[in-house]
């Protein structure tokens, strides 16, 4: 792509990311007409979080039937909760047959992005030094590619293995170690049954105790399999079906449910021998505060002798081991930091600069916020796919709404023959203080146990407080009077 006064009116449009969201955008672009589209992708490969989480065990806790595109309906997912290696293979499988594939330009990463106001075009600065100029900007940088280290003394001072769960390093070999994982939430659920099979010794530190549901996930059987290929209508029954029930469930609004669901929580711990060890897994938050789990293998796991669950805190690190504040010393040869990622940058991961100068940063000094999590007054033709509170459901169903929505948002540019489109700060405003107020009404967001979902101000900047189906119309049926334009 390059920069030329009397172009045809054909967009450039560069894509940020490749993960499903990028993938998405890519393909929607395609079938409505776009073809001068570029895929930025700082690793090597498309997948995004399938591509990066390898991690044994690694698997989408969102049945796969909804969490997959409405327009890829894949029919033989062999389980109901399909692991990493399968919904990977998925979206290559996608972005292969879609054609996307040679738009993409990988191990390169976007730094920077500078809004041209006379050119009425972005600049994007690529940290291999080349930088790309487009008419419109699709960030699809996920939630999760920033990872959280904890903050421990003597981390540095440590001599042995130490990996993030979301870099897993295959390379080395767990088998007799003694292994400290950090954390016990999304991925130690997941992946502390596997490791404790070759470990000699886990020592799991666990600062909180979640919520941990068992998983309806027993393999179709070859009749089930055969009914799903023979007959499309079953598969899509079975996906109204979870879309129907996440979508009542995401606000966490029915008490009879979450405390059915509290008790199905409890009961599973009851699998646990040892009474201390069932006292401090059980949660001391209501159900819904923390992003439910679920695991059929994680509570087992604490009957085998080799796996001792800490919750004393941690204090140290030291050459050997992991001291805790009763002074204990637990000699590890491997460190796993189960320590997830910093949510609640978004864009601003990336040094965005819009009109006037105005950095994203600044935009921002309040907590990430967009209309429709979408557009952020000041950067105009910048879209956001998951951006600030879109986070809940099926993020591939709700990435699906806001494809539609861009793809809408790109063609009005060109029927109108508009040089940009940018939000009003007020419509920009009055939605996010319909969002928070929604927010303030999910009553086990208010808890105060959900870290992630907030930005350092304080203010939840993830989390979708309605359903997908509310999504839905929004992103459909935008406030006509919410845009900004500029004839070309
Ligand atoms: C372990 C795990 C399990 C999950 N399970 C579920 C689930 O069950 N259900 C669910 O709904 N969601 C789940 N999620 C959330 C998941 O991230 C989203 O569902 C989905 O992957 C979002 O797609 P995305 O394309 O927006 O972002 P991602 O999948 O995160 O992809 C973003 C891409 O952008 C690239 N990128 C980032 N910054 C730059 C840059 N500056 N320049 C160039 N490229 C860049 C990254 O390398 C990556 O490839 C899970 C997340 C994790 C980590």
């Amino acid at each position: 792509m390059s920069a030329s006064k009397n172009r045809p009116r054909d967009l450039r449009i560069a894509i940020i990311g490749a993960g499903p969201g990028g993938i998405c955008m890519a393909l929607k672009l395609r079938e409505a007409g776009f073809d001068d589209f570029m895929l930025l992708e700082k690793t090597s490969a498309v997948g995004g979080t399938w591509n990066l989480n390898r991690y044994p065990g690694c698997a989408c806790d969102v049945p796969t039937h909804l969490y997959s595109f409405s327009f890829e309906i894949k029919r033989d997912w062999p389980r109901p909760y399909a692991p990493q290696p399968e919904i990977l293979a998925y979206l290559e499988h996608i972005a292969e047959k879609y054609g996307v594939l040679p738009h993409c330009r990988f191990d390169d990463a976007v730094q920077r992005a500078t809004w041209n106001e006379s050119e009425a075009s972005w600049t994007l600065e690529l940290e291999s030094g080349d930088s790309v100029i487009a008419d419109v900007v699709v960030s699809a940088v996920g939630m999760f590619n920033d990872l959280a280290w904890p903050d421990i003394d003597g981390l540095d001072v440590f001599a042995g293995t130490v990996f993030h769960s979301s870099r897993w390093n295959w390379d080395h070999d767990l088998s007799g170690e003694s292994i400290g994982v950090i954390g016990s939430a999304a991925s130690a659920v997941q992946f502390v049954p596997e490791i404790v099979k070759e470990a000699g010794q886990v020592h799991l530190f666990q600062r909180t105790a979640n919520w941990v549901l068992p998983k309806l996930d027993d393999p179709y059987t070859e009749e089930e399999l055969e009914q799903f290929r023979s007959d499309p209508g079953a598969v899509l029954a079975i996906r109204d079906e979870i879309y129907r029930t996440m979508d009542e469930g995401m606000t966490f609004a029915d008490l009879k449910v979450n405390a059915e669901r509290e008790a199905i929580g409890l009961a599973a711990i009851d699998v646990v021998e040892d009474p201390e060890v069932r006292r401090k897994l059980r949660p001391d938050h209501p159900f819904g505060c923390k992003r439910p789990l679920f695991s059929n293998y994680y509570y087992p796991a604490f009957n085998r002798p080799n796996l001792e669950l800490v919750t004393e805190p941690i204090e140290r690190i030291t050459e050997h081991g992991v001291v805790t504040a009763d002074g204990t010393e637990r000699r590890v040869d491997t460190l796993i930091m189960a320590t997830g990622f910093s949510t609640t940058k978004y864009l601003s991961a990336i040094d965005v600069v819009g009109r006037d100068g105005l950095r994203i940063d600044d935009a921002w000094s309040d907590g990430a916020c967009a209309y429709l999590g979408i557009t952020t007054a000041g950067f105009p033709n910048l879209f956001m796919l998951y951006g600030p509170n879109t986070n809940n459901g099926s993020i591939l169903t709700m990435i699906e709404y806001q494809v539609a929505h861009i793809v809408r948002q790109v063609q009005r540019l060109v029927h109108d023959d508009l040089a940009w489109i940018d939000v009003k700060p007020q419509a920009m405003e009055r939605y996010n203080d319909e969002v928070q107020d929604g927010i303030g009404r999910v009553t086990v967001w208010q808890a105060g146990c959900n870290g992630y979902y907030r930005s350092p101000s304080g203010r939840v900047v993830t989390q979708w407080p309605f359903s997908m189906t509310e999504f839905r119309r929004r992103t459909a049926e935008p406030d006509p009077d919410a845009f900004e334009v500029a004839a070309r």
